[in-house]
């Protein structure tokens, strides 16, 4: 091989000279981003044992090293056996869905029916209806809070999948994952938890028993609004597994950038997301008193009709989010409510270093018909933040402003 690169002219030269000198003994702090989208092995027979599926890497859509730590961090950080990162939160919520809807021993999904929580992420319910109902899988709703009503809906629907988030976006209710795990079990089901708002830092579904875990890692595990990605981890080989080659063949697989950025932000992760719980703690107890404000949705207050659940499920933090309800509603209302605003940024995502403020009808839940979002309880008078980790006074002045503009 020396000998022939010795011979090549110089136009051959500058394509190949540089490339594919192994890092001997030397160790990297950090992961380096791996752009490569192939890997070479050093025979035929070494290809063939990698395109078998040793942990090896072959090709950028199967994986590559800096998905690797991303992915391994996850697994540590959930207590599961695998995880599987993705370009986006939906599509790991996608891929979780038929994954846990293949039976053992089947290569292929076989979803006759899921049941999911009435309140989830607007998005998440679109992709039920349109990728999975419209399927003639059978989809059904139901409030995940209220454990009589789980049991009836699983009593009548025979779910394959039942599908919840940790904490509601944007209501923020609480569910309560081990008594899932049991119903959902008891029912022959697996029981995927979307995790995004709580973060292995507030919990761990995994080791309650629930089957998957995921995460839109473009919130609070990236945390910096510069990176969109999504993570799913699994219980068992089984479930991992299949979510791999699943992912492998549907080809939404996250970039090596993101990985890393998304890396990085989790060494962060526990400090960022204990300042943002104080705040969010502090601001929610602030809104309450607040005349322009009918009512403040935060697991963290006596009021919320899950605290009790969420004091004993969340290591003492209540989360990052809180929403309220202005007295004087309608669209223009909360317009003048955000536009007022020049701290924290209106921008239609969560779990930023930034303060953020969305509009649950016009963004997330925009997608749902008046009907679905009437009896999810999204008003034209809800607002919902995403608190960050500036200091708390700064947030409290920027909201007292939008409020006295508002009223
Ligand atoms: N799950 C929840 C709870 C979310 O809030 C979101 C996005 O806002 C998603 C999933 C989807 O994540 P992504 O936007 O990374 O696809």
């Amino acid at each position: 091989m020396q000998d022939a690169q010795s011979q090549w002219s110089l136009l051959t030269r500058l394509v190949h000279e540089g490339e594919r000198k192994p890092v001997s003994d030397v160790v990297p702090t950090t992961t380096p981003i791996y752009t490569s989208a192939t890997y070479l092995h050093p025979s035929g027979a070494a290809l063939d044992i990698a395109f078998e599926g040793a942990a090896a890497y072959v090709y950028g859509r199967y994986g590559n090293p800096t998905l690797t730590a991303l992915e391994q961090a996850i697994t540590v950080a959930e207590g599961g056996v695998s995880a599987v990162a993705f370009g986006s939160g939906m599509a790991a919520l996608h891929v979780a869905i038929l994954a846990a809807g293949t039976p053992r021993g089947q290569t292929h999904p076989q979803l006759r029916s899921i049941l999911a929580a009435r309140d989830l992420y607007g998005a998440t319910t679109t992709l039920l209806q349109e990728f999975f109902a419209s399927q003639g899988v059978q989809v059904t709703y139901c409030d995940m809070c209220d454990v009589a009503a789980v049991n009836a809906a699983i009593d009548a629907n025979n779910p394959d999948v039942v599908l919840v988030e940790s904490m509601s976006n944007p209501l923020l209710k609480i569910v309560d994952i081990a008594e899932l795990v049991q119903l959902t079990r008891a029912a022959g089901a697996r029981l995927i938890v979307d995790a995004t708002m709580t973060t292995p830092i507030l919990h761990r579904p995994l080791t309650l028993g629930a089957d998957v875990v995921v995460h839109s890692a473009t919130k609070y595990l990236g945390g910096h609004a510069d990176a969109t990605g999504g993570i799913a981890a699994a219980r068992t080989g089984l479930v991992g597994d299949t979510m791999r080659r699943y992912s492998k063949l549907l080809g939404a697989i996250l970039g090596p950038f993101e990985a890393q950025l998304i890396t990085r932000g989790i060494k962060t992760l526990a400090l960022r997301m204990r300042q943002q719980c104080a705040n969010a703690a502090i601001i929610a107890a602030w809104l309450e008193e607040q005349p322009e404000v009918a009512h403040v949705y935060y697991p963290g207050l006596t009021l919320h009709p899950q605290h009790d659940l969420a004091t004993q499920s969340f290591d003492g933090l209540f989360g990052a989010m809180v929403a309220f309800e202005l007295h004087n509603g309608g669209k223009e209302a909360l317009f003048r409510f955000v536009d007022a605003l020049q701290l924290i940024l209106p921008a239609t995502s969560l779990g930023d270093i930034y303060s953020l403020v969305s509009l649950p009808i016009i963004s997330s839940h925009r997608d749902l018909t008046p009907e679905q979002r009437a009896e999810r309880a999204i008003s034209d008078r809800l607002v919902r933040l995403s608190i960050g980790i500036e200091d708390v006074n700064d947030i409290l002045a920027d909201l007292r402003r939008g409020l006295e503009v508002k009223g």
